[in-house]
């Protein structure tokens, strides 16, 4: 298969493209390239495909905001968070186009080839170390659901052949229906009530599924995980949830992460806090101190007459997101150590000798309770 198109360039829209521009590029495109127009014509089918699965992405906010991401970081796994793979089965593409096509067309046509039936959605939480997410990484996820059954190739007929086409609806597995409205009649086409959208009848059910075209079965997926997910991010993988059987569409996985704390910084977003302990002296006269970072530990200058409590912002030493790269701040605290009876006695002698002209913070304090309540205080 040729190297994935740019979705940008398949609606033939820049970059800055507002969600207005998108919708009225697609629907102009999605009319010219529908199936229905081009019977046959398998390059037409395949640039339809594409527009749909532009459209799907770029109409949807989040999902362009990570689509521009990883055009802008290549090698992380192409247009998708899952690398290359798709749906196991090659569908897809096609999400909410039974909507936009009603609209676009004002109903009526039927869109063959799409089944009715799909099958669930399956959810999976991921336990991510509080690096992992920060940095992004590449895990397996290993699950069990419903996939189709190998001996019937997902029919649910025995042998993949022992179906014949349901005499209903002729084997499209859609039929025409009337409905009086306050418009008058319309025309619906909806799923074949007698074969359920399948088109199919099964003749001999497959003994290995029972007739049902799926059977439980072990699956695993690698997912890249980009630099940044939070707990609140989720993952979609397409056709990654169950099998539904009778040639139906495959449910998608939703992957969610469960993040492990980390033992000193702590995460809003994409900023990072940390607080970090310091003796007098070094707040008195100012030094360098480490404090840890995403990768490794990152000095600080702490200038002479630091108080407790300042707050140093390191930029773009925070996590890096789909939107920008956060601080890291650091705050630091004067720690205040146990001492001895004779360190007491030194402690005093060095206080005596430091006038309260050389503390700022003391001195105006000590003259402004002066000055509004009357009373005298000098160190405290
Ligand atoms: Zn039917
Ligand atoms: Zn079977």
């Amino acid at each position: 298969m040729a190297e994935k198109k740019n979705y940008y360039d398949v609606l033939g829209v820049p970059k800055t493209a507002s969600q207005a521009d998108i919708k009225s590029a697609y629907r102009k495109l999605a009319k010219e390239y529908h199936p229905d127009f081009h019977p046959g014509d398998a390059a037409a089918a395949e640039k339809f495909k594409e527009i749909n699965e532009a459209n799907e992405v770029l109409s949807d906010e989040t999902k362009r905001k990570q689509y521009d991401y990883e055009l802008e970081h290549p090698g992380m796994g192409g247009g998708s968070p899952f690398g290359a793979g798709g749906s196991p089965f090659g569908a897809g593409g096609f999400g909410g186009f039974e909507d936009i096509f009603s609209s676009v067309f004002g109903g009526g046509f039927s869109s063959q080839s799409r089944a009715e039936i799909r099958g669930d959605d399956l959810r999976y939480t991921l336990n991510l170390s509080f690096l992992d997410a920060v940095k992004g990484c590449s895990k397996t996820v290993k699950y069990t659901r419903n996939c189709a059954c190998g001996s019937c190739s997902g029919t649910g007929a025995k042998g993949g052949t022992a179906f014949q086409k349901c005499q209903r609806c002729g084997g499209s597995g859609r039929v025409k229906f009337t409905q009086e409205s306050l418009f008058g009649r319309t025309i619906q086409v909806g799923a074949c009530p007698e074969c359920g959208g399948t088109g199919k009848k099964i003749l001999e059910k497959c003994p290995d599924c029972k007739g049902k075209g799926f059977v439980k079965g072990q699956t695993e997926f690698t997912v890249n995980i980009p630099a940044g997910v939070d707990n609140d991010s989720r993952l979609d993988k397409r056709g990654g949830g169950n099998y539904p059987g009778a040639g139906g569409e495959w449910g998608d996985l939703h992957v969610f992460f469960r993040i492990e704390p980390h033992k000193m910084l702590r995460r809003d977003d994409k900023n990072l806090y940390v607080t970090v302990p310091i003796s007098y002296k070094t707040a008195v006269t100012g030094g360098k101190i480490l404090a840890p970072a995403i990768d490794g530990t990152v000095e600080v200058n702490i200038p002479a007459g630091t108080v407790s409590g300042t707050k140093f912002t390191l930029r773009g030493k925070g996590v890096k997101t789909v939107n920008g790269t956060g601080d890291l701040c650091v705050e630091v605290v004067i720690d205040v150590p146990r001492i001895s009876r004779d360190q007491v006695k030194k402690l005093q002698d060095f206080e005596d000798s430091v006038p309260l002209k050389a503390c700022e913070r003391m001195q105006k304090y000590a003259d402004d309770l002066s000055a509004i309540y009357g009373k005298k205080v000098e160190k405290q």
